[in-house]
């Protein structure tokens, strides 16, 4: 039997292999291991891909969003760290990476419910939550680009105006993604982007980016990655250990000329998902925002994650592995119910819609060399599940 993976990578490592050997080669004949010319050359090509001022180049996805969070605090404080009484609205609906990052820079996460067709965050109850007597001292506000589509950014942007807050994108999900023709990253204050090997752009480790057009950002970001001062023996802040390799750099370097391409054919085995799965009555599919133009609205489809009701999701796991087709659930469980969070989080009114959804949704393989033959199987195994479950129910 077949086997379809969530992901392939030997198999992406096979498609490029010439580029990213050359790039390995290069590194091990200049030995320049940390901070070498790869990573600013790195730094260059995605700013200028998404159209921001600076990129920096940092250790993980994770430290992107810490490393943000910190020189925001630096910034607009001018504290090393923000405090409790600062808060920051996220959603619960997301890898825990978001919301640890702000506990780690001081502040307290507030989440609010997710919209639950497009699963991202709802700028209805940022606003609600803003306006309501039990919000403190709003900071800023940490959208996740979840799975790949933009959040609705002219909103969030707009709420985030007329508070004086500072929007943080959460973009490990969505390299290349646009809202509006704009690459995504590129919108708020600030974007962290991951480079781990499953993401839509991933390194063979640990990586990451951070996006900015304000310098300040940018400069306290660079100073936090190398210990905290720009003399790495003379130093002013709390710093980290956080730059990205030199060879991680490299290697995205060869791996980011194919990341249009890898998008493009993500979208064409998410237009097939879609198709042969829209009139299937016990599951709903993402709901995606209407745009004007083509690509107005570019989703990356860094997951193709469906929704079913009435319990069926893990039966249908079950039935697919059977099958031999990977599935994985994102997320099991919502960040409100993790242990980290109790007691130093806020919660706004419920969220209900995010608790649903770790009960039902299901992620399907999404590998962009993935064979339309392979896409159509998995349709076609979807399909014959619930007709049988139909007949069943008939017979019974
Ligand atoms: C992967 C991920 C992160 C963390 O990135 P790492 O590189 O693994 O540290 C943060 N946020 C989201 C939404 C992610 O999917």
């Amino acid at each position: 039997m077949i086997q379809i993976p969530m992901l392939d990578l030997k198999r992406e490592y096979e498609y490029m292999k010439v580029d990213i050997d050359c790039a390995i080669k290069r590194c091990l004949e200049h030995q320049k291991w940390i901070l070498g010319p790869e990573v600013y050359e790195l730094e260059n090509i995605i700013a200028e891909y998404l159209k921001v001022k600076n990129c920096i180049g940092v250790s993980s996805g994770t430290d992107a969003l810490v490393l943000s969070l910190r020189a925001l605090a630096l910034k607009t404080k001018g504290k090393e760290y923000f405090d409790r009484n600062d808060e920051i609205i996220t959603t619960p609906f997301t890898f825990t990476a978001t919301g640890d990052a702000i506990l780690r820079s001081g502040a307290t996460p507030v989440f609010v419910d997710i919209n639950p067709t497009t699963f991202n965050i709802n700028p209805v109850k940022i606003r609600e939550y803003l306006r309501s007597p039990s919000s403190g001292r709003v900071a800023g506000i940490l959208p996740v680009h979840i799975f790949g589509q933009s959040c609705q950014m002219d909103e969030i942007i707009e709420i985030a105006e007329e508070y004086n807050l500072f929007v943080l994108e959460d973009v490990a999900q969505a390299f290349g993604g646009k809202w509006k023709g704009e690459k995504l990253g590129s919108l708020g204050n600030a974007g962290a982007f991951s480079f781990f090997p499953s993401k839509n752009l991933g390194g063979f480790g640990d990586g990451g980016m951070v996006a900015t057009n304000n310098d300040d950002i940018a400069s306290y970001v660079r100073i936090l990655l190398k210990h905290g001062g720009k003399d790495k023996y003379n130093v002013d802040h709390i710093g980290y250990n956080a730059r990205l390799d030199t060879i991680q750099a490299a290697i995205i370097l060869a791996k980011i000329k194919y990341i249009d391409e890898f998008n493009e054919r993500r979208r064409q085995i998410a237009e097939l998902y879609t198709n042969g799965l829209k009139n299937i009555n016990a599951l709903d599919l993402q709901s995606i925002y209407k745009s004007s133009t083509k690509d107005d609205l570019f989703h990356v489809y860094h997951q193709y994650t469906i929704r079913l009701k009435e319990g069926k999701r893990d039966d249908l796991q079950r039935y697919l592995k059977d099958n031999a087709v990977s599935t994985m659930v994102h997320y099991p469980l919502s960040l409100h119910k993790m242990g980290v969070f109790d007691g130093v989080m806020k919660i706004h009114s419920d969220l209900k819609n995010a608790e649903e959804l770790t009960e039902e949704v299901l992620s399907l393989p999404i590998e962009p060399l993935q064979k339309e033959k392979d896409t159509e199987y998995v349709v076609k195994l979807i399909k014959k599940y619930f007709q049988e479950k139909d007949n069943h129910k008939k017979d019974g």
